[in-house]
């Protein structure tokens, strides 16, 4: 299919009614987790829809509020016991989430540390507003780095968490977004929806098939409005992008991004976006974030460690790099003819 198929494909998706068979859709569109949440599902009753939709929304604002950095909620409280040294009870769900991130912190390396919140903040990250500038010192930076905020920092047990390290501060948006599509999808399934796509701003997981064919996935143009490049995706697939273009600044002509190294302490360079597809959209968010920090020629390793086999990263170059299995999955638009390596 080429690139304006794609688009249009995309289009119509997005458009109940301009369908090539309208009655067979079913779209919602939530604004929710500070991002647009489309649903769309293939060949249910509008009423079955509609009341696993309504359930989908209070989920995800519940998973929002509790999950958040810095608005008041669970985390929140969590990290302020934290920062004083006192421990903090925890709810079955956020004990679970802490288990899950601490695996993939140690399956990656490091390099997916839901831990160094205090550095998120310190860049400003940690805002509704975008920073402007300018960054941080190499000093702050440094005296943050220099704790060493790790998961393994952390002790649960009797229902409740505290940190030998005061400087660990949690910041879950690595991988909330993929949590909060996979409850999504938990509850479509249970309403017997089993052709679906939760759409979160780009980040996605596709349950089943569009009718007689698979979803059709734009893969974004880091350096652009358009799409670069479609994914086909059926059964019970993830596909989730990691971008140094969705929230940053630039300041002195450098541009400064929200995934941060966690062993340098500043934005992580060499790429430009990194899509994973996977079965869970918690553990396809996770790597997507953890290989846009391991960067061009270092991710291989580390997906091997995660479990992932689906990458595509684009470097800051525009020069491609992807995996074996992943080189069937992805086709490029006719205007834009990466170079690519394949490992
Ligand atoms: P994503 O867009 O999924 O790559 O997630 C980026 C978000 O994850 C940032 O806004 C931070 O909240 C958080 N984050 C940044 N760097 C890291 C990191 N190295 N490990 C885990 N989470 C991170
Ligand atoms: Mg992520």
């Amino acid at each position: 299919m080429n690139l304006s198929a794609v688009l249009l494909a995309v289009l119509l998706l997005a458009l109940p009614g301009c369908e090539n068979d309208p009655a067979r859709v079913q779209t919602a569109r939530l604004v929710v987790f500070g991002t647009l949440v489309d649903i769309s599902a293939w060949d249910i009753g509008s009423e079955r829809f509609d009341q696993a939709v309504s359930e989908v929304e209070l989920r995800l604002r519940q998973i929002h509020e509790d999950l958040h950095a810095w608005h008041p909620g669970r985390l929140k409280e969590i990290n302020q016991a934290l920062a004083s040294g006192e421990s903090s009870p925890l709810n079955p769900e956020i004990e679970g989430l802490i288990a899950k991130s601490t695996r993939l912190f140690r399956q990656s390396g490091g390099l997916f540390n839901p831990a160094i919140g205090r550095l998120i903040a310190e860049w400003g990250f940690q805002s509704d507003n975008l920073p402007s500038g300018p960054p941080p010192s190499g000093a702050a930076v440094k005296v943050i780095l220099d704790a060493h905020p790790e998961m393994t920092d952390l002790h649960l047990s009797g229902g409740r968490i505290e940190s030998l390290n005061p400087e660990v501060q949690l910041d879950l948006g690595g991988f909330a977004k993929g949590y909060a599509v996979d409850e999504a999808i938990e509850i479509l399934r249970s309403h017997g929806i089993i052709n679906v796509i939760c759409n979160a701003g780009g980040d996605l997981r596709v349950l089943g098939r569009h009718g007689k064919r698979a979803w059709h996935i734009g893969i974004r143009d880091p350096r652009g409005a358009g799409v670069i490049a479609s994914i086909d995706a059926e059964g019970d697939q993830s596909v989730f992008t990691s971008g140094d273009y969705e929230r940053y600044y630039i300041y002195d002509g450098k541009r400064y991004h929200h995934i941060i190294d966690p062993r340098s302490g500043y934005p992580a360079t060499g790429a430009r976006s990194v899509t994973v597809i996977a079965t869970r959209s918690i553990v396809a968010d996770a790597a997507a974030t953890a290989l846009f920090v391991a960067g061009p020629g270092n991710w291989p390793d580390i997906a091997r460690s995660m479990g992932i086999d689906l990458v595509m990263m684009i470097d800051q170059d525009g020069a491609v790099e992807m995996s074996q299995n992943m080189v069937d999955r992805v086709h490029f638009g006719n205007e834009f003819k990466p170079a690519v390596t394949v490992y």
